[in-house]
């Protein structure tokens, strides 16, 4: 029995290490107009998301539940532009985004202009797990997720006044109608906002999680309330696989943050990967390259993460500033900003 048991442990294939990167949207974040109190609660989130996969792997969990345990803490979080804390369309409205999906078999699952469902990541994977489709959108989208018992809420659950000012500042710079204030908000503030940043400085903040398992899997998730002031129905690159979100273990996986509206022209996530897989380029050369070379070449903005099944992480962007952090098992937390940093 013992030598059974022996036997069956050296045909076993070693265990990954497994390892995680993680996104909280790229753009203009600069450290002059960023106050250290702000700079301190974005790094104490951006560790407690990335702690949160970690404890998920560390016990063996999925690539995909580790994604959906970040992205869930990250959409309750009001400083990030997913779930709660999601900027406004220009009609005051916040129409969220999301997807995941599996490199071990290629399983996908994404959602668009949800307005009803307090995770929407969670939503994308049900999509992906218990539906026979890959994408869904609007009240169909909020209708299935609580047919399988995820959480709803009034959509006035994701308003933050800080967002509702970003959007009534940019609409009036740009001589646009100014919506009304949402029903179910909170009454307009008296005194001047408490916040600790300007609300301008809260138009980023898509967030995103690619990990790796110690089953040598790969998965990619992202989540996004979008762009400010999106009109008629917009919807970015988040939720588009191989745009904004995409996964295999043949190659790799990736999250997308930026305008969009470059990276589905383009591809982004699934380009990576593809240089990975049919070029044999290392995760970092073809992060830059899609980023510094293809995305720059169209004149976009924005950065992406990724992760290898063999275990090579990366980031890339060509904005002042990426909210991003990564960890290998064993390894220490790496947390950046701007773009000066490691
Ligand atoms: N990529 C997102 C979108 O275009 C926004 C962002 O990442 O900031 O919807």
């Amino acid at each position: 029995m013992a030598t059974a048991l022996a036997a069956a442990a050296q045909t076993q294939p070693p265990a990954h290490h497994w390892a995680i990167v993680l996104h909280g949207g790229a753009g203009v974040i600069e450290r002059s107009s960023m106050k250290p109190e702000a700079e301190a609660a974005y790094r104490a989130s951006i560790t407690q998301a990335t702690q949160a996969a970690a404890n998920v792997l560390d016990k063996g969990g999925s690539a995909v539940d580790a994604i959906e345990a970040a992205i869930q803490i990250l959409e309750d979080d009001p400083l990030f532009n997913a779930g709660r804390g999601a900027v406004f369309t220009a009609d005051g409205k916040n129409e969220l985004d999301a997807a995941i999906m599996d490199g071990s078999n290629l399983k996908a699952g994404a959602v668009a202009g949800v307005t009803r469902t307090r995770h929407p990541i969670s939503l994308a994977r049900a999509v992906m797990e218990k539906s026979p489709h890959v994408m869904l959108i609007g009240a169909g989208a909020d209708t299935f997720a609580a047919s399988v018992g995820l959480e709803e809420v009034d959509p006035s659950y994701f308003f933050t006044e800080r967002r509702w000012q970003g959007l009534v500042k940019q609409l009036q710079k740009e001589g646009r109608p100014i919506p009304p204030r949402p029903a179910g908000a909170p009454p307009p503030p008296t005194g001047p906002l408490t916040e600790i940043e300007p609300p301008e400085a809260h138009k980023y903040g898509t967030v995103g999680v690619v990990a790796l398992d110690r089953a040598g899997n790969v998965a990619a998730g992202t989540s996004t309330g979008g762009t400010q002031a999106k009109q008629w129905g917009r919807v970015g690159d988040s939720p588009i696989i191989g745009a904004g979100t995409y996964a295999s273990n043949q190659s790799c996986a990736v999250s997308a943050t930026g305008t969009g509206e470059y990276f589905i022209r383009l591809g982004v996530a699934r380009e990576v990967c593809n240089l990975v897989y049919f070029k044999g380029m290392p995760l970092q050369q073809a992060a830059d390259q899609v980023i510094h070379k293809e995305l720059e070449a169209m004149h976009g903005d924005g950065g992406l993460i990724a992760i290898t099944p063999d275990g090579q992480l990366a980031w890339s962007f060509n904005a002042p500033g990426m909210y991003r952090a990564k960890l290998a098992e064993g390894g220490k937390l790496e947390i950046g900003i701007y773009n000066d940093e490691p």
